[in-house]
Order: C-alpha cells, then sequence, then structure tokens
C-alpha cells in the first residue's frame, strides 16, 4: 500500500504526538506536556525530529527535565535524532492547559487555573474545591509546595488543597 505524502506526514505527527502524551512534568506526574499546552512546534523530516517547546513558570526549575524527557522518549520510539528547543516567540499561560489536563488535576486533588478571561486579580479566595465543588474556600497561602500552586482550605469539608495558579 503507498500512502501518499500528506497521509504519512499526518501519521507521522499522530505517533509523535502520541508519544509527548507519554512524557510528564515532574511535578504533576499526571499532566503531559501535551496537557499543559507546552509544545508550540513538531517538525518531522526524514533525519531528525525538531521539537519547540515552552516553559511554563519560568519560576519552575522543571523545563530541562522536560527537555531531556522529551528528547529520550522520542529518540528510544522513533531511532531517530531529536532535537528540542525553546520557542521565544511564544510565552506560556494557564489557558494553555487542555480541558483533558484540567480534568486531571482535578482527579489529582489540584485545582485546576480558571480561564485568564474569568479571572480577575486577587481571585485567590473561592477557589472550587476538588474533593467536595464547594467555593466556601479560602487563601491559606500563596504558595504551595511549588511556587506554582497556592494552598487553600475548604470550609465545607475541612481539605486543605492546592491550586495551580492562573497566570497570564
Ligand atoms: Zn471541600
Amino acid at each position: 500500500m503507498i500512502m501518499d505524502r500528506k497521509k504519512e506526514q499526518e501519521v507521522a505527527l499522530e505517533l509523535v504526538e502520541d508519544a509527548l502524551r507519554q512524557v510528564m512534568d515532574p511535578e504533576i506526574p499526571v499532566l503531559s506536556v501535551m496537557d499543559l499546552g507546552m509544545i508550540t512546534g513538531i517538525d518531522i523530516a526524514s533525519d531528525h525530529i525538531g521539537i519547540r517547546m515552552i516553559p511554563t513558570f519560568s519560576a519552575c526549575p522543571a523545563v530541562q527535565v522536560i527537555r531531556g524527557g522529551i528528547k529520550k522518549k522520542l529518540e528510544q520510539k522513533f531511532s531517530i535524532p531529536v532535537q528540542v528547543d525553546i520557542d521565544p516567540e511564544i510565552s506560556w499561560n494557564s489557558n494553555r492547559i487542555t480541558e483533558e489536563g484540567k480534568e486531571k488535576l482535578r482527579h489529582f486533588k489540584i485545582a485546576p487555573p480558571s480561564a485568564i478571561s474569568e479571572w480577575e486579580e486577587g481571585s485567590l479566595s473561592a477557589i472550587p474545591c476538588p474533593f467536595c465543588q464547594s467555593r466556601n474556600t479560602y487563601l491559606r497561602s500563596p504558595f504551595g509546595s511549588t511556587l506554582c500552586r497556592s494552598l487553600h482550605f475548604c470550609r465545607d469539608c475541612g481539605s486543605l488543597f492546592e491550586h495551580f495558579k492562573e497566570l497570564e
């Protein structure tokens, strides 16, 4: 069977995306680089694969780990040299997290960021509790276990939970 060039490229792109779905953020191991919206370009050539990515929070030190993880995963899977570059043209914001990614965060009991359009500075109170969905919550600390997260307390179920902060 002969696949035309375009079809071949589409199949290759899907395979690369599938592999990227298995590269997880070391700080939130349920989220892949695809869930986080960190991949800004995939270039498949006959002799190499080029990936462009952007860091999430610049304060998060995980970028080099993730970059190495992408390279290792794709090289193992496709036996072809892989180049991973940081994309200087696009900056990450929390709206880039996919709906699937937000759902995974909820399952992981971290409140996902709200859409930036609905969010106002200082609205870190009333974040929905990932345990009971109550909004009767308050900010305990602007920083949780990492700079990217804040810490909240739910008055209804008594849970302490983390929230992945909004970032523009
Ligand atoms: Zn609760």
